[in-house]
């Protein structure tokens, strides 16, 4: 019996602890029915709530043998945790019936525990699911199971408790297969040595430097002196398929082996108690490349660090079975900042303040000398008027003590092209897997219009009704609006599964490339602007509402968040003003409402209806506007007022050359970074991506075009087959006559890519 089952039996024993409890009580007679190994004696140990933590991913490079291992566990959790959502759901709707209960807190708190809705009753569920099919127990050892309810739980105690805002999440739903993705593991002891269970890192930094090092290194390098090895050195030189260490030679027994073990990193776990495989083990590929070894130093040099191991999957078309497999490292150690980044926040100006209008297709930025705004949390400070007679000229460069400075981030027309391109393709592939589906499951949608159209003009002309290989209309529905066979029960072909991975990669991508940019741009406004921003709080979600695509391509919520970060990591910080007592794009910074609809994007005070005559870019004055709100706390937005005294004399007064700040970008932020940044080529998702082949060859090219006109090869089933062309050009597979395919093999796996 291993020692992870031993652990968890607080609610239900299984039974071959039970059994082997009372064994042990035959002998020694004294002791009582069952025994326990009992609560902690000493204080427990805890993760600092606020202590720095990293996570690296580590990718897996498992064998045949135990990529299939992977394979079984990670659908034995699935089942399981399948399991306890449809447990949680059933109890959470149990709970939400019962309506008079629910008002009384203490019945309601009753309801709940007879309900079984705690985490407490949860794991136990877990743990008799685990015993009730003991074939999981050869993948999930309790622990495992143990965790699965913990996220199962956290999902529930969501919908059950409001959160600090009031609000409740929805009833937990079941999920499906492709979204599971994660098994957690067990966070390793830090006052016990050599104790954690389910996944663990073994191996050394130094270890996988001595087994993998590049040519040109010295013998008996250490990491640290690779890391100080001239630049373009190469540090590691690791095969693709990396060899899986054979199991150290002990002076101990049994499980403890693996502590002893100093080779290259290597994730261990050790099955479920009734596994009889022996321990899964899958060696690590590190990343290999520019810039990556002080990274993999700063994270995995120091054992004592590492917290916790989860397997993740992701997909990826070029591995066999269509998943690729990591081991996510929590670390107990803040994040690496390479030598750069920290130069750039170093140099960041500190002496200025500056305002953020945040918008749908734009991010509007403006600072001045933090003389010329309001000091915090102080409200209201007198201005210094010797700042502000020496303001604004005319900024043509960006310079830190440059008065007052705008930029203004949009997306170039480069990467707009390159978005358009990628949502095209996108939905290319959307509707090449709609009709993938609708081919494969004819029976379930109607004709189209035209379709329709047609099988009357054959009835009325006495012809044999045709047959429809790609119906083109509606699906098929009930009586109550829902679909007559759920899109679940379909069935979907091998090549509708391989573009939905090449479409889930995809989108992975592109999700990468916007938090790059993100991030690049936000890096570029703080060491222009300095890391004391203000910016207007606002609805993102409702802007996403109204114009959900141009959000979706500009991410406006993912570049305040990453300028929020950014503002912390440099030692100043973002605070949000509330758009109720600010109006900042309804004010002049003169002090007059100015009101203007959405349509106008520019900012005129008239002197004619008595205003100050400013006239600038509606977002650059906003911008301007927030770096000279005070806050009487800057945690609380409602507490923000806009001091008009001072932005009058900074904005308003200053002569000629100021509105030219406002209303053009005087301080340009590349909002992408090296030639990587907007493709997503990020090193620690595609590190080990195989080499792109050779673009393809012409005639293929012209295949696909060929199909977007509808001229194709393929022969409908009562059609002839079209004359081929004599040995002239090589028809492609999708486009030879049918008849040719089936005497194909099918496709072994999905590495077998089109
Ligand atoms: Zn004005």
């Amino acid at each position: 019996m291993p020692q992870s089952a031993s652990l968890y039996t607080a609610g239900g024993a299984p039974t071959a602890m039970r059994n082997i409890a009372e064994a042990a009580d035959e002998t020694t007679v004294t002791a009582g029915a069952r025994r326990f190994r009992g609560k902690n004696k000493g204080p427990a140990w805890k993760r600092p709530a606020d202590g720095p933590v990293t996570v690296v991913r580590l990718r897996l490079t498992p064998d045949p043998a135990a990529r299939h291992r992977l394979e079984g566990l990670f659908g034995a959790a699935w089942k399981l945790k399948k399991a306890l959502k449809h447990d949680a759901r059933s109890r959470a709707l149990a709970y939400e019936a019962a309506h008079r209960r629910r008002r009384n807190p203490g019945r309601a708190k009753l309801w709940r525990t007879r309900l079984g809705l705690s985490r407490d009753a949860l794991e136990r569920a877990a743990y008799r699911h685990l015993d009730a099919s003991r074939h999981l127990k050869h993948h999930l050892s309790k622990a495992v199971a143990m965790h699965l309810a913990d996220e199962v739980w956290t999902g529930v105690e969501r919908h059950l408790f409001p959160d600090a805002s009031g609000r409740r999440h929805g009833v937990p739903k079941v999920g499906s297969w492709w979204e599971f993705t994660r098994i957690p593991g067990r966070a390793r002891s830090h006052t016990t040595a050599r104790k954690w269970e389910t996944f663990r890192l073994h191996g050394t930094l130094s270890g996988h430097l001595a087994g993998h090092a590049a040519p040109g290194l010295p013998d008996g390098v250490s990491p640290r002196q690779a890391a100080e090895s001239a630049p373009g050195t190469g540090v590691l030189a690791q095969p693709r398929t990396m060899p899986v260490p054979p199991p150290p030679r002990s002076r101990g027994r049994g499980k403890g082996v693996w502590w002893e073990y100093d080779g290259a990193l290597t994730v261990v776990y050790g099955g479920g108690p009734d596994g009889r495989r022996g321990d899964l083990v899958v060696p690590v590929r590190l990343p290999q490349g520019a810039g990556q070894w002080p990274h993999l130093l700063h994270t995995l040099a120091d054992p004592q660090a590492w917290h916790k191991v989860d397997l993740v999957r992701r997909r990826d078309p070029a591995e066999p079975g269509g998943w690729a497999y990591e081991a996510h490292l929590m670390v107990l150690k803040p994040a690496f900042v390479p030598a750069s980044t920290a130069a750039r926040r170093a140099t960041a100006p500190t002496g200025r303040r500056g305002g953020v209008d945040g918008n749908v297709s734009n991010l509007a930025v403006v600072s001045v000398p933090a003389g010329q705004a309001p000091a915090d949390p102080i409200p209201g400070e007198p201005a210094r008027p010797e700042r502000a007679a020496a303001a604004p000229t005319r900024t043509t460069e960006a310079s830190p003590d440059a008065a007052v400075i705008s930029s203004k981030v949009t997306m170039s027309d480069a990467e707009q092209t390159r978005i358009a391109r990628r949502e095209r393709k996108r939905r290319g592939r959307q509707r090449a897997l709609e009709r993938s589906r609708r081919a494969s499951n004819a029976a379930q949608y109607g004709l189209s219009k035209r379709q329709r159209k047609r099988q009357r003009r054959r009835q009325a002309t006495g012809l044999p009704p045709r047959q429809v290989p790609v119906p083109g209309g509606p699906r098929l529905l009930r009586a109550d609006g829902k679909p007559r066979r759920s899109y679940r029960r379909d069935t979907v072909s091998k090549t509708y599964l391989r573009l939905r991975v090449r479409q889930a990669v995809a989108d992975q991508r592109a999700a990468q490339s916007r938090k790059t940019r993100a991030r690049h741009s936000a890096g570029g406004i703080v060491a222009v602007h300095g890391p004391s921003l203000v910016i207007e709080d606002c609805d993102i979600s409702g802007w996403f509402r109204l114009w959900g695509r141009a959000c979706a391509r500009f991410t406006p919520g993912m570049l305040i968040t990453a300028l929020e970060h950014e503002c912390r990591a440099a030692g100043g910080r973002l605070v949000r003003a509330s758009t109720r007592t600010t109006a900042l794009s309804q004010h002049c910074p003169c002090g007059r409402r100015v009101p203007k609809h959405l349509g106008m994007r520019t900012h005129r005070c008239r002197t004619e209806d008595g205003g100050c005559g400013l006239t600038g870019d509606r977002d650059l004055i906003a911008a301007a506007l927030a770096a000279f709100v005070h806050f009487q706390d800057p945690d609380d937005p409602s507490t923000a007022r806009v001091d008009y005294t001072l932005s009058r004399r900074v904005l308003c007064t200053a002569g000629p050359g100021l509105p030219g700040a406002l209303s053009e970008s005087t301080a340009l932020i590349p909002t992408t970074g090296a030639s990587g940044a907007g493709t997503g080529n990020a090193a620690a998702i595609h590190h080990t991506r195989r080499r792109r082949r050779s673009p393809r060859p012409r005639e293929r090219r012209q295949v696909a075009s060929a199909r977007r006109n509808r001229i194709s090869t393929v022969s409908t089933p009562d059609e002839p087959c079209p004359p081929t062309t004599a040995g002239t050009t090589v028809t492609p597979d999708r486009h030879r006559p049918r008849t040719r395919l089936f005497n194909r093999p099918p496709p072994q796996d999905l590495s077998n890519r089109p």
